[in-house]
C-alpha cells in the first residue's frame, strides 16, 4: 500500500520501469515498521507532552523512550540528548550555542574544509559576530592532517567541529584520535555525526566525542527530525527563545510522532548495524570491482577501506555529471552528483576542490550510495547501464 502510493513510484509506473534508488546519502525511505510506530502519535496519541493529563503524558512517556534508545546507541546519558529540527539545526545549536555560551573563554573554533554547509556556513556567521576559525586541509582521501591540527590549537579555541564521515566522499575521519587531541588541550570537540549514524557503530564515550549531530532521514526515519547529543557539564545558549522544552534548550511544543519515529528507526538500524555494514560493504566490493573492468579509468573519490559501507563517489574524464545523471533517472536510477543539498549550486564541490581532484575529473563526478532496498541485480543493473553510458572511455 505505502510502497503503490509513493510519488516517485507513480512516476515511473507510468514509464513501466522499476527505480533503482541509489541516494540513500540524500535520503531514506521511512521503513514500515517506523511509520508504524509514529501513525499513533498523529491520531489518538494526539497530546501536548506539557500536559499533565494522561494523554499529554503518554506523548511525554513516548519522547523519553526515544530519549533512551538514542541516547543507549551512542553510549551516553539519557538526560545529554535534545531534539530538534534536523541535522542542520543540530550543527547551529551545538556550535552557535558552545561558541556564544563559552566566548568569555576563547573566540577560536577549529573546523575543516569539508564540512556539510549546515557547518561551514555556522562558522561563517560565527566569524562575522568576531570569532576566528581555522579551516583545516584535508589530503587527496578526505582525511585531516593530526599534525596540522595540532598545531593549529591556540590559548583561545575553544571548540573543534570535525564530521565523522564526509557526505560527498563517503570518508571516515579520526575522531576517536582528534577528540582525544581536543580533551588533552582542554577543548570541546563537536563531530557532525549525520551520515554516520547508522552505517557505523558510534559510542560517544570511547571515541572522545562531546557534542554530536544526527538526522532521523538518513538512516529510514522521517525527515524533518533530529538529535544532539551534549555532554552533561558543557554549556551551551539557546537559539530560539520560547517555553521550556528540552530543558529550555530547544524551545516549541515536540514534534512526537518525528521523535517516535526516529526512536524506531535508530533502533532498528543499531540492532542490524552489523549485517547492514556487511550487506553494503559486499555490494560496493562487487561493484567495484566490475566498474574497473568495464570502465578502468574511473577515479574513486575517498578512501578505499576507511569510508562508509555503501558509499561510491566516482568520477569519470571529461563526462559531464549533469547530463549523465539525467541519462541515468531516464533507466530509472536516482544518483547523485556530489551532495543532494549542495547540488544545483552550480559552484565545483568544495569537498572535491578539497581533495585536489584534477579539473577534467571534475565536472564528471557522481555518487552512488547503496542502502537497504538495493540487491545484486539493480548493482548489475547500474553497471550495465553505465557501460552503455560511459564506457566509450575504455
Ligand atoms: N551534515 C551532513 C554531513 C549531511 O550530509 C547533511 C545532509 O545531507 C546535514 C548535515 C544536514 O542534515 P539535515 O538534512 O537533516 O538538515
Amino acid at each position: 500500500m505505502y510502497q503503490k502510493a509513493s510519488l516517485i513510484n507513480k512516476i515511473y509506473k507510468g514509464r513501466k520501469m522499476k527505480v533503482r534508488y541509489f541516494d540513500h546519502s540524500a535520503t531514506t525511505k521511512v521503513s514500515r515498521e517506523v511509520l508504524d510506530s509514529m501513525l499513533p502519535y498523529f491520531s489518538y496519541e494526539y497530546g501536548n507532552p506539557s500536559s499533565l493529563y494522561s494523554v499529554g503524558r503518554e506523548a511525554k512517556r513516548a519522547i523519553e523512550e526515544t530519549r533512551e534508545k538514542v541516547a543507549k546507541t551512542i553510549n551516553v546519558k539519557n538526560e545529554d540528548i535534545y531534539f530538534t529540527s534536523c541535522g542542520s539545526e543540530s550543527d547551529n545549536l551545538a556550535i552557535k550555542g558552545y561558541a556564544k555560551a563559552n566566548r568569555k573563554k576563547g573566540k577560536h573554533i577549529i573546523t575543516s574544509k569539508i564540512e556539510h554547509p549546515a557547518v561551514l556556513n555556522t562558522c561563517k556567521s560565527l566569524e562575522k559576530e568576531g570569532f576566528e576559525v581555522t579551516y583545516l586541509n584535508v589530503d587527496s582521501k578526505g582525511f585531516i592532517n593530526i599534525e596540522e591540527l595540532k598545531k593549529s590549537i591556540k590559548n583561545d579555541t575553544i571548540l573543534i567541529s570535525v564530521m565523522t564521515a564526509n557526505n560527498e566522499i563517503g570518508t571516515i575521519e579520526p575522531i576517536k584520535e582528534i577528540g582525544k587531541i581536543a580533551h588533552d588541550n582542554n577543548i570541546v570537540f563537536h563531530t557532525d555525526s549525520v551520515q554516520a549514524i547508522g552505517n557505523m557503530k558510534i559510542d560517544a564515550k570511547e571515541m572522545n566525542i562531546d557534542m554530536l549531530s544526527m538526522s532521523a532521514h538518513k538512516f529510514y526515519g522521517p525527515k524533518g527530525i533530529g538529535a544532539l547529543y551534549v555532554k552533561d557539564g558543557i554549556d551551551f545558549e539557546r537559539q530560539q527563545d520560547g517555553g521550556h522544552q528540552e530543558r529550555g534548550k530547544r524551545s516549541g511544543t515536540e514534534n512526537v510522532a518525528e521523535i517516535v519515529g526516529l526512536g524506531t528507526a535508530i533502533e532498528l538500524a543499531d540492532y542490524n548495524l552489523s549485517s547492514y555494514i556487511e550487506k553494503l560493504t559486499k555490494l560496493r566490493r562487487y561493484f567495484l570491482k566490475n566498474m574497473r573492468e568495464i570502465i578502468p579509468d574511473y577515479k574513486l573519490n575517498g578512501d578505499e577501506n576507511l569510508r562508509l559501507p555503501g558509499h561510491i563517489s566516482m568520477s569519470f574524464k571529461d563526462v559531464d555529471s549533469q547530463e549523465l545523471l539525467a541519462k541515468l533517472d531516464s533507466y530509472g536510477i536516482c544518483a547523485s552528483g556530489g551532495s543532494a543539498c549542495c547540488s544545483g549550486e552550480n559552484e565545483p564541490s568544495h569537498v572535491l576542490m578539497a581533495i585536489g581532484l584534477e579539473r577534467e575529473y571534475l565536472e564528471g563526478t557522481i555518487r552512488i550510495t547503496l542502502g537497504e532496498e538495493n540487491s545484486i541485480d539493480d548493482v548489475n543493473y547500474l553497471l550495465n547501464i553505465l557501460e552503455k553510458l560511459v564506457g566509450r572511455h575504455k
